[in-house]
């Protein structure tokens, strides 16, 4: 009967491709042509921060030129995003963050798991979204990053806090900041309400995109501060210049 309703449904409401909308085989995907124009982050990548490299030496594990710079501070103890974001990935993702289309969350949390091996295979304790101010969580209704690691948490069976790490201040969007604006604008924002939950833990803090990952980073100084014994950061797409 199950099979026959889910026949039925399909007739009425065929399974589009989340990104063209144009009639596909399967829920939650993508059509070939959408898929193949999705630039999947592959080896080579920086082992540390996950940024693609141009030029592969066996099978070594490399690192990019800033984090080979002892100079620049690592706070995070590894990074992974699973695609680039461009105009492909990002209708993906902005429709899931502003026009309720949660339809993409099964297709977007089977890439932060692909994307996120590394970061499990070494071990993590507990997962944290990036919060939203509650006014913000008002106008949206929801938090796209706590979805995403509500369900990336279950799937891999590790403990998700939402309310470890809150956001105490309202920032404007920082898709209208520039560069360093970014970094002031996140400064102080967020704030850790259970120190217990996070001392000496392994945390992994997932969101939708890394810019330029200044909000990623604040939310890390405190983490650390608090306690925690590393932070990764794991996100769906990836800024590449
Ligand atoms: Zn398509
Ligand atoms: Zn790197």
């Amino acid at each position: 009967m199950h099979g026959l309703f889910k026949k039925i449904i399909d007739i009425i409401l065929p399974p589009r491709c989340l990104i063209c909308g144009k009639v596909i085989n399967s829920d939650n995907s993508l059509c070939g042509e959408c898929f193949s124009n999705i630039k999947f982050i592959t080896n080579p990548y920086c082992c540390k921060c996950g940024t693609p490299l141009s030029c592969k030496i066996d099978d070594e594990k490399m690192l990019c030129v800033s984090c080979l710079n002892p100079k620049i501070k690592k706070l995070f103890r590894m990074s992974r995003s699973a695609v680039v974001y461009d105009d492909f990935s990002k209708k993906l993702v902005l429709d899931f963050k502003f026009l309720n289309h949660l339809e993409n969350k099964k297709l977007l949390v089977n890439w932060l798991i692909m994307a996120g091996r590394d970061i499990f295979d070494e071990g993590v304790d507990l997962i944290v979204p990036v919060p939203l101010h509650f006014s913000r969580i008002l106008q949206r209704r929801y938090n796209q990053s706590a979805i995403l690691a509500k369900e990336v948490a279950f799937r891999k069976n590790i403990k998700v806090s939402f309310d470890a790490l809150s956001r105490i201040r309202k920032t404007a969007p920082q898709v209208m900041c520039a560069g360093k604006e970014r970094k002031k604008n996140v400064k102080g924002a967020f704030k850790v309400n259970d120190i217990e939950a996070i001392k000496g833990k392994r945390i992994v803090i997932i969101d939708d995109v890394y810019t330029t990952g200044s909000t990623l980073k604040e939310c890390a100084k405190v983490l650390l501060k608090a306690g925690a014994k590393s932070v990764d950061t794991l996100t769906v797409a990836k800024v590449c210049k």
